[in-house]
Parts: structure tokens; C-alpha cells; sequence
């Protein structure tokens, strides 16, 4: 019976952000390891769901040393990714048959610009030549170093991210393969320098949609082991960003490099596609405003949580209030200050709240700005919902102590931890049905999706303020390597065009 080390260290790091990211931000479920952490994923829609249940389902043993997954914010803390690493190396070095790593693709720590390039280079020193499947998010930024690292990789193939656990499994059972014999994976990859907007790279969407759909053709036909493509993750100010592409080949890698060129040139010549074009934050609510029936769902995209944003910035609500949106639901801001004021209060005292803006961004040049908003505090709850929705379905979502405040006009869900809204849970684990709603205003770009979409009579993109915005020119890029479409946009990649 084969012995796997299962592990995952997920983060997408985003160096605007002004949010640190210590050991405690990746505690978000029950433990950081062993049968706690494995009971918490098991049957869920996740990557380390989908390896758990992959080795279940094979009767492997297995362990699970390390289950580390923060929502995006700033750099890693050397001593939080020491831990992590560490307890993966040291469980590898214990000797195992395979690895299998679930891992976002997008970390900087406080001394890597590669995190995950790193830990699998740490593991190579204690395991030359043990298999590792790795499951990686579609935000990945590809390196060298994870592709001399890995023995499989796989990308998820959508966004918001609904194939979380297949990821994992497409990984898994290759590495099953190699293990028996039957294949002899290799990797091979390549990279264009394209910072894709992640408001417009959906594989949901053209461009995406097509290079994503050659990709996978290509591993569902078996012309190729496993067939990946990376969209990248533009607020990270480092090197080796770009839109990039994997692909595992049986043993001979001529197909997967033909297989490479025709996604990435298409890619190349698609790049005008990846551009996302700003708007007036005022005409967007006054567009809301216009459109008949509902929900109408306004998403705050420059203010994420999944980006990494604070999730406390006002603007977007604040034009919503200014515009006299009527019969809206909102959030959730996090701010722990006015949970504690609203618990204090109780349920059905009027508050006068400095709602949000806690948080500068001096990567930004912006400054917190609380909204002084008045009203009735609605319910209060523990924030621990279980996920129904497609995105992460089964997990349990811990927003911290929850509170609703009612303007009248509104009502704002504000939480003592960050989350990001992309299940009716959100709303509905504190009495507020979205789907009754005129407005549904949350502070997502696209996850929402998932679980929004469905109840949505139109969507309305809000370009507010924080530290997500698509507008990549409101970002001060010093490292990145040039020239990088869009900022040259006459550049010439010289083999081809
Ligand atoms: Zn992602």
C-alpha cells in the first residue's frame, strides 16, 4: 500500500496589500494539521479535499502535516512560512511513496519571491526522487523552479474556482499512474509577458475560453498527460509575473512543446483582449440605478478579499448611499471595532457606526476613510456558515463575530475576520434572503460569482477604491520584469511577431 505525504500551503500574495500575513492568517480552519485538519476537508469541494479523498478512495495511508490556507494579503512572515515548509520537509524526509501538494502559486514571503519554488527545492534536498503532484490555483506565477520541482502539475480551469477538488485529482491520479508505471511524466512550460487583468482573464470568457479549452482537449483526449494554463496574478510587484502555461508529457515532450506554442502565441495574439477598461465609479451606481427587477448585484471589485484587499474600504457603499439606493444588502465589511460596538449595543438599539476605512494603503496613496452611517442593529451571529454554493462546497466559513446593521435603505453585513462572499451563506447565515433583494452589493470580482450569478437579474462591475483594483495604471510596478504588456504595449516578443 503506497505512503503519501498530503499537504497543502495556499496563499496569493498581493504586495500592495497593507495586511501582514503571519502563521494565524492560514489557521482559518479547525487546525493546521493531522485528523482535525483532515476531518475538516475530507468531501469537500477543495484541493486538499480532493487529494484526501483521491487516497481515501485508492486505500493509501497517508498524513497531512500541513493544512495552511490564508486569504490574500501582503508578504508572508519568514517565521509563518519556516513553519509550514517545515513541517512538509520534515514529513517528506520521514520517507512516503508520493507527495501531494495542494498550493495557491502566488506566495512571496518576506525573503522568496517564489514560495512555493522554494519549498519544492527544500523537498528535492531530502527527496531527489520522490513523485510530487501539485495542484495550483488558475493565479499561479509560474517559475523554474517549481517546474524542475514537481514530477505533475495542474491548474484549476476555472475561475471562480469550481474545480478545486478535481484539480487535485487530475494531479493525484497521475502521479497514481507514475507510481504503477504506466506513465513517466515530464514537465514542460513556457510563459508570455502578458499582466492579464483578472477582471477580464475568466476561462469563462474570451480570450481565456479558448486557450483554456485547447489545454484541456489536449489531457482529456490523452494526447497529453496534464495541460494547464496560468492567468497570473497582477497585484505582485515581482519578476516573474506573466500568463503562463504547463504541460505533462509522457515521457517525449515534442507535443507538449507544439502544445505550448500554439497556447501561448494565441495567447500573444490576444493580449488586447486582457485589457480591462475603467469607468466612473458614480456612473456605474447611476447605471444600477436605471436597470429594472432584480437583484442586481454591484461588485466591488477594487476592495476583494480573495485579492487581498482590506474589505473595509466605503466607496462603493458610500455612492450607493449618496445615490439613494433603495432595499440594498451589502458586504461584508470587516471591521472588528464595530461588531464590538454593535454587540454592545444589542439587537434592535440604534448605532451611529464609523463603518470601515480602519486600514491605509500606503502602497496605494490611500487613506482609510471611515463612512459615519446610522441605523438599527438588525442580528447578530457567530459568522460560521457551511458552503452550499459550487465554490467550495462543504467547507465551513468563520467570519469571526457578525453583525447587520440597518439603515433602512440598507442593510450592511460587517464581520470580525475577512471573507470573501461567494455563497449565499453569507447573507442568508444572518436572516437576509439576497434573492428578495433590489441590490446585492459585495465586495467581490468574480468568485460571486459562483454563487450569485444564478440569483442575478444583472450584474454591475464597481470600480471603488482599495488595494484590488483592476486599473493596474493605480499600481507603482518597480520590479516587474519590462518590457510587460500592457505597459509597453508596443513591444515585440521578436520570434513571432
Ligand atoms: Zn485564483
Amino acid at each position: 500500500m503506497p505512503k503519501f505525504v498530503i499537504a497543502m500551503m495556499m496563499h496569493e500574495t498581493n504586495t500592495f496589500s497593507p495586511l501582514p500575513t503571519p502563521i494565524g492568517s492560514f489557521a482559518r480552519a479547525e487546525a493546521l494539521s493531522g485528523a482535525a485538519a483532515i476531518a475538516e476537508a475530507e468531501g469537500t469541494n477543495t484541493p486538499l479535499g480532493g487529494f484526501i479523498d483521491l487516497a481515501r478512495e485508492v486505500g493509501a495511508e497517508f498524513v497531512v502535516p500541513m493544512a495552511a490556507n490564508a486569504y490574500p494579503s501582503g508578504l508572508v512572515t519568514e517565521a509563518a512560512f519556516e513553519q509550514m515548509a517545515g513541517a512538509i520537509v520534515e514529513a517528506v524526509a520521514a520517507g512516503c511513496d508520493g507527495v501531494m501538494l495542494a498550493l495557491h502559486g502566488a506566495m512571496v514571503t518576506e525573503g522568496a519571491d517564489d514560495g512555493e519554488g522554494e519549498l519544492l527545492t527544500r523537498i528535492r534536498r531530502v527527496a531527489p526522487d520522490v513523485p510530487i503532484a501539485v495542484a495550483l490555483d488558475f493565479h499561479t506565477q509560474m517559475t523554474e523552479a517549481m517546474a524542475r520541482g514537481a514530477t505533475v502539475i495542474t491548474g484549476y480551469r476555472t475561475y471562480p474556482h469550481i474545480d478545486m477538488a478535481e484539480t487535485s485529482r487530475r494531479a493525484g491520479r497521475t502521479l497514481l499512474r507514475a507510481l504503477a508505471g504506466e506513465v513517466a511524466p515530464r514537465i514542460v512550460w513556457g510563459s508570455r509577458p502578458i499582466m492579464s487583468s483578472t477582471l477580464v482573464h475568466t476561462p469563462a470568457r474570451e480570450p481565456m475560453k479558448s486557450l483554456m479549452r485547447v489545454a484541456s482537449e489536449a489531457e482529456d483526449t490523452g494526447a497529453v498527460l496534464n495541460a494547464s494554463v496560468f492567468g497570473g496574478f497582477p497585484q505582485a510587484d515581482i519578476p516573474h509575473l506573466s500568463l503562463s502555461s504547463v504541460v505533462v508529457c509522457d515521457g517525449k515532450t515534442a507535443e507538449g512543446e507544439l502544445l505550448l506554442a500554439r497556447i501561448l502565441d494565441e495567447a500573444w495574439e490576444q493580449r488586447e483582449g486582457f485589457l480591462f477598461h475603467p469607468e466612473p465609479l458614480s456612473a456605474q451606481v447611476a447605471r444600477a440605478r436605471s436597470l429594472d427587477g432584480g437583484p442586481i448585484i454591484l461588485a466591488d471589485h477594487g476592495d476583494n478579499t480573495a485579492s487581498g484587499g482590506t474589505q473595509d474600504v466605503m466607496s462603493v457603499i458610500e455612492e450607493a448611499l449618496r445615490q439613494e439606493l433603495d432595499d440594498v444588502c451589502a458586504g461584508p465589511i470587516c471591521d472588528a471595532a464595530c461588531v464590538a460596538q454593535m454587540i454592545a449595543a444589542g439587537v434592535g438599539a440604534e448605532v451611529t457606526l464609523d463603518l470601515g476605512g480602519k486600514v491605509d494603503m500606503p502602497a496605494m496613496g490611500l487613506k482609510g476613510k471611515p463612512l459615519t452611517v446610522t441605523g438599527r442593529v438588525k442580528c447578530i451571529t457567530d459568522g460560521v456558515f457551511t458552503v452550499t454554493g459550487p465554490m467550495a462546497t462543504g467547507a465551513t466559513i468563520r467570519m469571526g463575530r457578525t453583525a447587520v446593521l440597518d439603515t433602512g435603505r440598507m442593510q450592511i453585513v460587517v464581520s470580525e475576520q475577512r471573507s470573501e462572499p461567494y455563497d449565499l451563506g453569507v447573507f442568508t447565515h444572518c436572516g437576509i434572503d439576497p434573492r428578495r433583494k433590489k441590490y446585492v452589493l459585495i465586495k467581490s470580482r468574480q468568485h460571486f460569482r459562483a454563487g450569485f450569478e444564478p440569483i442575478a437579474k444583472h450584474i454591475v462591475m464597481c470600480d471603488g477604491d482599495g488595494c484590488t483594483a483592476s486599473d493596474l495604471k493605480l499600481f507603482k510596478y518597480e520590479r516587474v520584469k519590462r518590457p510587460l504588456y500592457p505597459f509597453d504595449m508596443d513591444m515585440r516578443l521578436g520570434r513571432n511577431d
